[in-house]
């Protein structure tokens, strides 16, 4: 299989280069019919326009042309404008500008910051050129200058582009391409701030995007000026997009412009052609164009050019199945690559070498080679081929039938591709939230208000696209949710008593007292506490494990008799309290004695198998009320279980409506009642 390597020439056009761009006379239709040429007759366009002929014919009146427009505009961001070219004409001409001398001393200061902050960006001294642009945008905020805001959104784009830094550029592009959506007529030409906003689209991948802004752009674009660039890079786009005829059609034409262009310039299109022609599968045309590109670049000593050149070569002759070619010329690669000291290049030709034994079926070499691209992607940490060469080797072992191993790979390159796309995203965010903190930062330092309001609407536009981030956040809160829960079920867990499985003193209580008031007028919580009796006896008299067996015992007795949502739990030692729910009155006593019955009317087995039969002395309440205040209710529970210990044991108190008569009358009154006959 034949992997598509996007390692084209990309040339990075400034704005202002066009300019200096010396073109043949002539204006091209786009290929894509265009209907909006209208934006290019406005005053600003049409002055931009002129200038820019004027500086191919005759530079002279070119700069005529801008003295006398910037001796007569008044609004700062204008004069800004026809400063940023004069200080291009000038260093175009290796002369030195700092700015006109000026009347206006705060226009003065600003010119002069922005030519410095223009000069520090030439020398790559990136970092404080962009505080430079900052300061000043901030400036152009508080004075709400159209032109003056767009001026440094495009100085910061490009930059940013320049240095790389795509996301962050992006925030600024898109900026700028709004800005320039509401102004009908905008004094920055739009064939300029249409390229770096293309440029920044298409650097971050965003295909559709900077094919439609680079079409835009071909509608603005002055009559008479070089386009093929811009054709080239359409051509590539649609390409990408797999719109093969059309890309043929854009590269065509790019071709015929560039007839009286430089050798490198042709190289360049012939190269993108060749490269069309074998995304197609067609390899004679793909290896004709390379061919011709070869014997440019070889002219021009252009040894990037001329090693991409070889491995497009080896490719194509892959295609044709011409493997001795191919080899030659993809060996021819792998040494360029060392020359040019460059590790795609080499990556790129491991890959294709492995493809080749692939296709003449030698799987061992061809893992060989797969295996080198990955090492070396590996070291040189580059994750794109890292994914190339692990799909390969999975490849490979499917041609082995080797699944396990296929698999393995598979999977390793897909977490790769999954980390990549969250890497690209968190740096994304990363870098938009450090921009938005400057630019805050230098929004502060200025005394605007009212513009910063539409800004910051811009501003939670882009946010929206967090919805990535918000997902990972559900994400991470779900999974801490699931901790919470598991922490709540430990928490249970310890709440229960491990012997009997009932409710711990402390667990049981806080249940209760959440309890609310009855909702139905006929029915009633009843709490019972019961206590064995003579417990001591049992583990004197058959040892303790027995005593044990009696707790387990009484407990799956009452457990037995319990609905679903009614407690129970154990206070300690061999003490328990029951709530049952929703009971009517009439059934109190009866649940109640269910539950007495239970105990003493069943037996277990001692450790020595023994059966044995226990007794408990209950007290109970009933009452429809909530059970918030617990430790009333308790006291007098605990006051009528003692009644009932008194009163003989093996019975049960009903603690509201018997007497309780302690402790001088503990025997005046019999209320037990015996249970079992
Ligand atoms: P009464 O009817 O008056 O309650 O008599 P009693 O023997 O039950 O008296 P008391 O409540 O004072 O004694 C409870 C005994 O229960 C004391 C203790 O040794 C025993 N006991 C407490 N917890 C456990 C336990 O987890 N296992 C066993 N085997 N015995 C326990
Ligand atoms: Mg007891
Ligand atoms: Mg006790």
């Amino acid at each position: 299989m034949i992997h598509s390597v996007l390692i084209t020439f990309l040339l990075f056009t400034s704005f202002y280069s066009y300019s200096e761009v010396s073109t043949p006379d002539r204006h091209h239709d786009s290929p894509i019919s265009s209907s909006n040429q209208e934006a290019n007759t406005t005053p600003n366009a049409n002055w931009n326009a002129l200038y820019l002929s004027t500086l191919n014919h005759s530079p002279e009146r070119a700069l005529n042309m801008l003295q006398t427009r910037y001796t007569s505009s008044t609004a700062y961001g204008d004069k800004l404008y026809l400063a940023s070219l004069l200080y291009q004409y000038m260093s175009h001409r290796d002369q030195p500008f700092y700015g006109v001398a000026s009347n206006d001393s705060d226009y003065q200061v600003i010119e002069t910051t922005f030519i410095s902050a223009l000069m520090k960006d030439g020398k790559g001294q990136y970092e404080e050129a962009q505080q430079g642009f900052l300061t000043l945008l901030a400036k152009m905020q508080s004075r709400s200058d159209l032109t003056g805001k767009a001026l440094l959104k495009y100085q910061l784009c490009r930059s940013l582009n320049e240095q790389a830094k795509y996301h962050q550029a992006n925030y600024y592009c898109s900026a700028l391409q709004s800005d320039l959506r509401d102004i009908a007529d905008p004094v920055l030409p739009k064939f300029g701030t249409y390229r770096v906003i293309a440029n920044n689209h298409h650097f971050r991948s965003d295909y559709q995007a900077a094919l439609s802004t680079y079409l835009a752009l071909i509608n603005v674009f002055p009559q008479g000026h070089d386009i093929s660039g811009i054709y080239n890079d359409v051509g590539n786009l649609l390409k990408e997009l797999k719109q093969y005829d059309k890309s043929a059609q854009y590269l065509k034409e790019a071709l015929e412009l560039r007839a009286d262009a430089s050798d490198l310039m042709k190289a360049q299109v012939h190269h993108s052609l060749a490269d069309l022609y074998l995304s197609q599968g067609q390899s004679d045309l793909a290896i004709t164009h390379f061919k011709k590109s070869k014997v440019l670049l070889s002219t021009s000593s252009h040894n990037y050019g001329i090693a991409l050149t070889n491995l497009g070569l080896g490719k194509a002759y892959t295609q044709t199945n011409d493997y001795d070619l191919a080899r030659d010329y993809l060996v021819e690669s792998l040494s360029d690559s060392s020359e040019l000291n460059n590790d795609v290049i080499r990556i790129n030709a491991y890959l294709a070498i492995s493809d080749m034994f692939e296709e003449r079926k030698l799987t061992k070499e061809a893992l060989n080679y797969a295996q080198q691209a990955l090492e070396l992607a590996e070291q040189v940490t580059r994750h794109k081929y890292i994914a190339q060469a692990l799909l390969q080797l999975s490849e490979i072992h499917q041609v082995l039938n080797d699944y396990q191993q296929a698999f393995y790979f598979y999977q390793r390159y897909s977490t790769i591709q999954m980390e990549a796309r969250d890497i690209d995203n968190r740096l994304a965010f990363e870098a938009l939230d450090l921009t938005h903190a400057k630019y805050e930062q230098e929004l502060e330092n200025s005394f605007l208000v009212h513009q910063a309001k539409l800004d910051q609407l811009h501003i939670e536009k882009i946010e929206h696209q967090k919805w990535v981030y918000n997902i990972i956040v559900i994400l991470l809160l779900c999974g801490a949710s699931f901790m919470v829960f598991t922490n709540k079920a430990i928490r249970a867990k310890a709440a229960i008593d491990a012997m009997t499985k009932a409710y711990g003193r402390t667990e049981i209580i806080r249940r209760i007292k959440r309890v609310k008031r009855c909702k139905g007028a006929d029915k009633q919580h009843v709490l019972v506490l019961l206590d064995l009796d003579k417990f001591k006896r049992i583990n004197d008299e058959h040892g303790h494990p027995t005593g044990d067996r009696a707790l387990v015992h009484i407990s799956q007795q009452i457990r037995k008799h319990l609905m679903t949502d009614e407690l129970f739990g154990r206070l300690g030692g061999e003490e328990f309290l029951i709530m049952l729910t929703d009971t009517k009155p009439s059934e109190v006593r009866e649940r109640v004695e269910e539950l007495h019955y239970a105990i003493s009317s069943t037996v277990f087995l001692s450790e020595s198998k023994k059966p044995l039969n226990v007794t408990a002395s209950f007290a109970y309440l009933a009452t429809s009320d909530a059970l918030s205040d617990f430790d009333d209710l308790y006291s007098v529970l605990d006051q009528a279980l003692y009644q009932a210990k008194s009163n003989g044991r093996n019975c049960i108190i009903d603690a509201y409506n018997d007497p309780i008569d302690l402790p001088d009358v503990i025997y005046s009154r019999p209320v037990c009642e015996p249970t079992q006959p």
